[in-house]
């Protein structure tokens, strides 16, 4: 992109003859220096002059400064390169010569003193003196100041209205002679002629219009016209700055009026490839070199946003994008380019439940391969997964080489596993390594959140295989080196029975750990296989009489002293007391009752009745209730002796030694060889 600045641009001859004069004076060392009204029309410039101590004050000010110059003070008073109305200058000039102490710079330009001239003598009784300009524009009113008369048209509308309106009047037949501003603009001047020349065929023609300006407007014109865009920098109070901006935007649209650099900011350059910038006479170079360092800068990253903005997008590259909007389904990315990115769900997640306003929010900046774009509609279909999954597959790669853990959600149950997104992930987990029973139901864990081991990759196919039974497993094996850093004998357990063998219980202690219980130790009753005493699924309270780590075997015990029958009926029953037994079974001799559980007695035959029987089954039966006095306990042979009789005969002393002589021992049903002594003893 071009930018051409024109040759003609900026302070003009008059201009810069004004402000070197002021700089001039201000070098010298002149103390008190006043310009007659702003001494250009451009606001910095002002404002430095200012700076510099120079003052500004209008007419009203003049008749103070002169009686300040006449009390002897140095004054220097500066009359701008537009003039000043002649009752003012002849006011200061008079001034100056009563005072030495004042000083006038008359820096009225020179072009311009040459239209006060004309004025001054084309102008009067006979003669009609027309001027094209700006009516209550200073340079003007110094001109009409200098005519005897003056008649001023803003343009050539304006002066056809005014011929014909004085058409048969006396103007007729003055002599007519026409001048312009400096500043105007040369083709509503040669109009103007054209209109003037049809009525005043002899009219005196005074080209006044400033070359400067002519041929500032010329060059103007002719690099607006071959101009993308044109900048004319100036006052948007400066006639001839107003006039050179009119020039241009006829001949190029794309016209900016600019007074300095911080206008350019709303500025559109849009895709213009060449620019040219031109500057009212008012306009120091200072400002025109900055607004083209800026408008250079800018042009630099213009051209750096245009590249960017044009880049190709082609499938398969990754691009980087900022989220503009979120919905239900999709995203939208701003690509720093025309393209707008759009990624659907399934391509920003593997999880179908997931909220995408949970997921990302606006202005997240996201990497995402394209997959598709569109020049017509403007839209580059992209999709994140893939990106990830690149970036993530390395991940999953380094776990199953480290045997670390990952964790994921489960997002689908498919034919013989499930999958797991991991890291956006899809890794498989066959459905043995689910932890899910067989012919369980897979999707009962969809959507749940595991942790996994990766146990196999496949590299070519950028296939992984998980495992959540290996983290069970390995769960498992730590609580297994627990229970055996914290075992002892004695230690106490609540187990559950697992299986069943003839020769005792298998117990799990909790964490995977069985131990056995032999039959012996199941019960303190005579039972031969352990199914007798405890049946799978029963909750046993057990503890350890010995175990070997090494081989992984526990050796439980169940019974206990406190559950000792022998130990319950000691703790509950003595001698003479009475208690409810069950008749058990009937012998010829007697019948045995159940005391407690596991503790019979032996009520002899003698014993039954207070009349003699001929065998106990004409008075018990087997399970029948009685009640029946305790009349002996062998705690050697843990037998007990039992007497229905005593309860029924008095004295109940007479019954117990009578008992106790004829009932030879008393029986437990898990001492046998008492039992057969009885039977021997009998017989
Ligand atoms: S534009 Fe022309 S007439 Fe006006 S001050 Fe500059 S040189 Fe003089």
């Amino acid at each position: 992109m071009n930018i051409t600045v024109a040759s003609h641009a900026g302070f003009c001859f008059g201009v810069r003859r004004a402000t070197e004069t002021v700089e001039n004076a201000i070098r010298e060392g002149k103390s008190h220096i006043y310009t007659l009204g702003r001494l250009i029309h451009n606001d910095g410039y002002c404002k430095s002059l200012r700076d510099a101590g120079v003052g500004e004050i209008s007419a009203a000010d003049i008749p103070a400064l002169c009686e300040r110059a006449r009390a002897g003070e140095a004054i220097t008073v500066v009359i701008r390169a537009h003039g000043e109305v002649e009752p003012i200058v002849k006011q200061l000039q008079a001034c100056e010569a009563e005072c030495p102490t004042l000083q006038v710079l008359d820096c009225t330009c020179p072009f311009v003193e040459k239209v006060r001239r004309i004025a001054k003598e084309h102008s009067g009784e006979d003669k009609a003196f027309y001027l094209l300009g700006t009516e209550d524009h200073p340079e003007v009113r110094g001109i009409l100041s200098c005519a005897d008369g003056g008649i001023v048209f803003s343009d050539a509308d304006h002066l056809q209205r005014l011929l014909a309106d004085q058409s048969g009047s006396e103007m007729t037949n003055k002599t007519v002679s026409i001048a312009s501003q400096t500043t105007q603009k040369l083709s509503e001047w040669k109009k103007s002629l054209e209109i003037l020349k049809k009525v005043y065929t002899n009219a005196q023609i005074f080209d006044t219009i400033c070359s400067v300006t002519e041929e500032r407007q010329t060059e103007a014109a002719a690099l607006a016209e071959q101009s993308d865009t044109m900048i004319v920098i100036g006052s948007r109070s400066s006639s001839n700055t107003l006039k050179l901006y009119e020039v241009c935007r006829s001949k190029c649209p794309h016209t900016y009026l600019v007074e300095s650099v911080s206008d350019l900011q709303g500025i559109d350059f849009g895709e213009s490839q060449t620019v040219s910038i031109t500057a009212g006479a008012s306009t120091p170079r200072s400002v025109i070199q900055e607004v083209e360092e800026t408008m250079a800068e800018q042009m630099e990253n213009f051209e750096e946003l245009l590249e960017k903005s044009l880049k190709t997008l082609n499938t398969g590259d990754v691009v980087t994008g900022v989220i503009t909007s979120i919905s239900q389904n999709e995203i939208h990315l701003d690509l720093g380019s025309k393209t707008t990115g759009v990624i659907v769900h399934e391509k920003l997640t593997d999880d179908p439940s997931a909220k995408l306003s949970e997921l990302f929010k606006v202005g997240d900046e996201i990497k995402a391969k394209v997959i598709k774009v569109s020049d017509i509609d403007g839209i580059a279909t992209l999709d994140k997964t893939r990106v990830d999954n690149d970036a993530n597959w390395v991940k999953i790669v380094e776990a199953y080489e480290n045997n670390e853990t990952l964790e994921g959600r489960i997002v689908e149950a498919v034919k013989g596993g499930v999958i797991i997104s991991v890291k956006s992930v899809r890794v498989f987990i066959p459905a043995s390594q689910t932890g899910v029973p067989k012919d369980g139901d897979l999707s009962s864990i969809v959507g749940t959140t595991q942790q996994i081991k990766i146990i196999e990759i496949k590299e070519d196919r950028k296939r992984a295989y998980g495992s959540i039974r290996a983290i069970l497993r390995e769960a498992k094996k730590a609580e297994q080196e627990a229970f055996w850093n914290e075992i002892e004998e004695g230690k106490i357990y609540d187990g559950v029975v697992k299986s069943l063998m003839d020769y005792g219980a298998f117990v799990d202690l909790g964490c995977g750990v069985d131990g056995m219980v032999h039959t012996s130790e199941l019960s303190w009753k005579r039972i031969r296989r352990a199914s007798d005493a405890v049946k799978v699924g029963d909750s046993l309270r057990v503890f350890v009489k010995s175990f070997d780590r090494e081989r992984g075997r526990i050796s439980l015990g169940y019974k206990t002293e406190e559950t000792n029958p022998w130990f319950v009926f000691n703790n509950q029953y003595s001698v003479g007391d009475t208690a409810t037994v069950t008749i058990v079974s009937l012998m010829p001799f007697g019948a045995f009752a159940e005391i407690v559980d596991g503790v019979d007695g032996l009520i002899h035959i003698s014993q039954i009745a207070d009349h003699k029987i001929a065998k106990p089954d004409d008075v018990l039966s087997v399970g029948q209730s009685v009640e029946a006095k305790i009349v002996s306990i062998d705690d050697e042979k843990h037998q007990v002796g039992l007497s229905i009789r005593a309860l029924i005969e008095t004295p109940a002393e007479e019954v117990v030694e009578e008992a106790a002589e004829e009932t030879p021992v008393m029986y437990s049903t898990d001492n046998p060889e008492a039992y057969q002594s009885f039977e021997g003893d009998e017989q």
